[in-house]
Order: C-alpha cells, then sequence, then structure tokens
C-alpha cells in the first residue's frame, strides 16, 4: 500500500483520524491535523481551502447541495444543472479514492 505524507511537514500520515483533505491550487492536499491548522494560520483561505474535504459536515453539504441541484435541474428542465451537481460527489469520492483508502 502507497504511503501518504503531509503536503507541510512530509511526514507520514498513517491515521484516518489524523488525515485532513483539502483543496489548494484546484487540487486535492493531504495533511496531518495540525499541520492543516498551522497552514490555515499562515496562508488563510487564499490559496487553501478552509474546509476540509473529508469531514462529515462537508460530506452532508455536499450530499444536501447535490440533490437540491438535482430538484432544480429537473423542475427547471436545465439538463445540465445536474451534469455540474455531479462534481460536488466527484469531489468527495476523488478524496476518499486518492487518500482515504490508503489509511486505518
Ligand atoms: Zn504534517
Amino acid at each position: 500500500m502507497k504511503q501518504i505524507y503531509c503536503e507541510r511537514c512530509s511526514d507520514e500520515i498513517k491515521s484516518r483520524s489524523d488525515l485532513v483533505t483539502s483543496f489548494k491550487f484546484f487540487m486535492i492536499s493531504a495533511y496531518h491535523t495540525d499541520c492543516f491548522a498551522k497552514e490555515l494560520k499562515d496562508f488563510g483561505g487564499l490559496i487553501l481551502s478552509a474546509t476540509p474535504i473529508n469531514s462529515i459536515s462537508t460530506t452532508i453539504i455536499l450530499a444536501i447541495a447535490t440533490i437540491a441541484l438535482w430538484i432544480l435541474s429537473a423542475v427547471s428542465r436545465i439538463w445540465y444543472i445536474a451534469v455540474v451537481a455531479l462534481i460536488f460527489p466527484l469531489l468527495r469520492l476523488s478524496s476518499w479514492f486518492i487518500y482515504e483508502r490508503r489509511v486505518n
């Protein structure tokens, strides 16, 4: 199994509870929980999204946003809204596939 290294300190991330994934320069990046807080303190929301992708609250918000956009798409009959809404579950799945499934 391939190891995951923190973007800030370059140490290995060994447990899922210590893993935070976030958007940085339109890519998903992995951090230790402490390193994510330090990175946010240094750069704020300028280049790093302040919301971790792999949190339960983000998963719930993304699911609600996806369902709401699908309903909007069905009601308004604008099909591309449903396609755009697929970005949210794909983002969450990418975080899981790239990082979360590789740590315990
Ligand atoms: Zn770190």
